[in-house]
């Protein structure tokens, strides 16, 4: 059994890990400023709300709990806001995160994992990305989580603290008991979005682009299930334990999905029809960003659960149909 704080453990990826870990025994402390996230998402772990902007409200957390290692996932996360407003993305991403790993150099907390992205590739110059393809991320959120990992690579060499950058491609579905999901206020994300077209909640699905360089001229993602992420977080946390070594991992299927696509498996998962609307595309989205996550599975003996899309879409459904009700 491990202490561990959760950063952004009350938003979407991070109030599932906050489950995992506790289902797993683990004593965890979410930290939080609820801006995005909700408060009874992180009802599995010990909600503290404050902000990492804070030094003295992050002082007092370290100084009031022990921790064995740092799971940080608090982010602004969108790649559209970014172009729009990337001072907040480099004052969240960036600037917060220093004053995260400041804190733990003060209390000696030497471990971390931390919620890369695909978005630090930028476009892809092979078919499936790995882990040392060129890093040329092309909106400010994929430069934000890229500088963060630069510097957890010279805070390994300087202060001794290592990471593991998990470098997620499109987290998506929802925890398979219904007990939690994706909640985002407003919702921006594919899937979420195509099921409350599917609801009735929404009129229709806009896709973004129809004229890019892919089978059908929709974007193509890996989509990976929010659940996979959970226990390759948790496989990070041993990696951490037994190899004192920074790294870094891709998750993801290695399957790319069309935005066409996915709203097909929807139709069959949910049968109901799912109108959809064309529009240009968005700014800063790449064609195609599909994983090799091979070396997750040599390295963490990472095995997706649910790999099949179909699964993903029905445990997200199940989570709308709640929502909707
Ligand atoms: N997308 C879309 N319509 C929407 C939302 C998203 O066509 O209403 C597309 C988007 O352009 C991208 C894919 O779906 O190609 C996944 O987008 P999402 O926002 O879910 O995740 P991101 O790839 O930005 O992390």
């Amino acid at each position: 059994m491990a202490d561990l704080l959760v950063v952004g453990g009350a938003g979407y990826i991070g109030s599932h890990m906050v489950k995992w870990l506790a289902d797993a025994g683990h004593r965890v402390v979410v930290f939080d400023n609820l801006s995005t996230g909700h408060a009874d998402a992180a009802r599995f772990g010990a909600l503290v709300v404050g902000d990492l902007a804070n030094p003295d409200q992050l002082r007092a957390l370290f100084a009031a709990h022990r921790f064995d290692a740092v799971l940080h996932l608090a982010a602004a996360s969108l790649v559209t806001e970014s172009v729009q407003n990337p001072a907040k993305y480099y004052r969240n991403n960036v600037s917060n995160t220093l004053n995260l790993l400041d804190a733990m150099r003060e209390h000696g907390v030497m471990k971390l994992v931390f919620s890369s992205t695909a978005a630090i590739y930028g476009e892809p110059q092979t078919e499936r990305i790995r882990e040392d393809h060129p890093q040329r991320p092309i909106n400010p959120y994929g430069r934000s989580k890229w500088m963060v990992e630069q510097i957890l690579a010279d805070y390994d060499t300087a202060y001794g603290i290592h990471s593991v950058c998990l470098r997620y491609f499109n987290a998506a579905g929802a925890e398979p008991d219904g007990l939690l999901g994706e909640r985002h206020q407003p919702e921006t994300h594919l899937i979420p979005l195509v099921l409350q077209a599917a609801s009735g909640r929404r009129p229709h699905i806009t896709v973004f682009g129809r004229d890019y360089d892919t089978p059908d001229g929709s974007c193509l993602r890996d989509y990976i299930h929010v659940q996979d992420l959970c226990s390759a977080h948790a496989l990070a946390l041993d990696f951490l334990t037994r190899e004192q070594r920074s790294t870094a991992f891709n998750l993801g299927n290695g399957d790319g999905f069309s935005v066409l696509e996915v709203i097909e498996v929807a139709r069959s998962v949910t049968g109901h029809e799912i109108p959809v609307m064309y529009a240009e595309r968005r700014s800063g989205d790449p064609a195609r960003l599909i994983a090799d996550a091979s070396r997750a599975h040599q390295l963490l003996g990472w095995q997706p659960r649910y790999p099949n899309l179909a699964d993903l879409i029905a445990h997200a459904w199940q989570f709308e149909q709640q929502q909707a009700a």
